[in-house]
């Protein structure tokens, strides 16, 4: 749900706080058969993408999300080589992942693919890695397309939207077990899990169900601040049977990455995992 003047967007964040922007131009607007898709330019956050009234990315911001959800799985698992992103139609997951050289291959499975094309269009350097010959486009439900997988993925990185619509199926149980099927000995998932602020109920049920699909302690909740989202305080959940995220040897960053990150490295790595205490009351509860 969003309020439009003729200079404002504004998204209407549980029809009690509005996350506003100033825009210079709206450059696209059309409906798929999935979501309403919006782009804007504006003087503050570059260019944003809006899918259903809500911010989804902008130039200025979505950097951090997209290296937050990508590279602890990344350094965690080690020479990943077979990486899918559910979701995640902007590109931006995938972009970060073709960054490894060890990768082989990475499959995008986004459920609209009128996301993937506006997102070429208007955020070409988000979307850029869509480009790289290792990656595979799927147009199908995640939580379908999930199911014929068993050993296959070294990194399954989901990138939903909000559990509403298409992106509710992402957020329950059987799906979490069909991601865990998924995942070779040794691999890890992470799913974006919400505001652990403005979403406490969904953040927890979130947590709490990963928790008792993958394991006690198998289910890592972690922090980053992402503006341009409802609260700021955004979290994802970092699943693995193998590795404990939070403590892993410290690592340092492979070369060829720390010249192209702009957000993400070992002490941000580790530093995410650790839980202001708000946070781990309402999981303790
Ligand atoms: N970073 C954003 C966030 O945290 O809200 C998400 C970005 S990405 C644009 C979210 C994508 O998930 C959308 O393009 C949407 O079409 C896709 N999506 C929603 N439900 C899906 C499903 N069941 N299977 C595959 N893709 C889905």
């Amino acid at each position: 749900m969003s309020i439009k003047s003729d200079q404002w967007f504004s998204e209407i964040f549980g029809g009690t706080t509005a996350f506003s922007f100033l825009f210079s131009k709206k450059l696209y607007e059309s409906k798929s058969h999935f979501q309403n898709i919006e782009v804007y330019e504006t003087p503050a956050l570059g260019r944003v993408l809006i899918l259903d009234g809500c911010f989804m990315v902008t130039e200025a911001d979505s950097f951090i999300y997209h290296e937050m959800l990508v590279h602890p799985a990344m350094a965690t698992v080690g020479n990943a080589k077979k990486v899918l992103v559910i979701g995640g139609g902007d590109g931006g997951a995938v972009t970060e992942v073709v960054k490894y050289p060890d990768v082989e291959s990475c499959t995008l499975c986004e459920i609209d693919p009128m996301v993937v094309e506006v997102c070429r269009e208007f955020f070409p350097h988000v979307s850029s890695g869509l480009n790289d010959p290792r990656v595979t486009f799927v147009n199908e439900d995640g939580a379908r397309f999930i199911q014929q997988f068993k050993g296959e993925f070294d990194v399954v990185l989901v990138d939903s939207t909000d559990p509403v619509g298409p992106g509710e199926v992402l957020f329950q149980e059987p799906f979490y077990l069909a991601v865990k099927e998924s995942l070779r000995r040794g691999g890890a998932a992470v799913f974006q899990t919400e505001s652990p602020l403005f979403m406490r109920d969904v953040f927890v049920k979130a947590v709490k169900g990963l928790d008792g699909t993958f394991g006690r302690d198998h289910a890592k909740p972690f922090l980053a601040t992402i503006p341009s989202y409802p609260g700021a305080l955004w979290s994802f959940t970092l699943c693995s049977e193998a590795f404990d995220p939070a403590h892993q040897k410290t690592r340092t960053l492979p070369p060829h990455l720390s010249t192209n990150l702009n957000y993400y490295n070992p002490e941000i790595h580790f530093s995410a995992f650790a839980l202001p205490q708000f946070v781990r009351k309402m999981l303790a509860g």
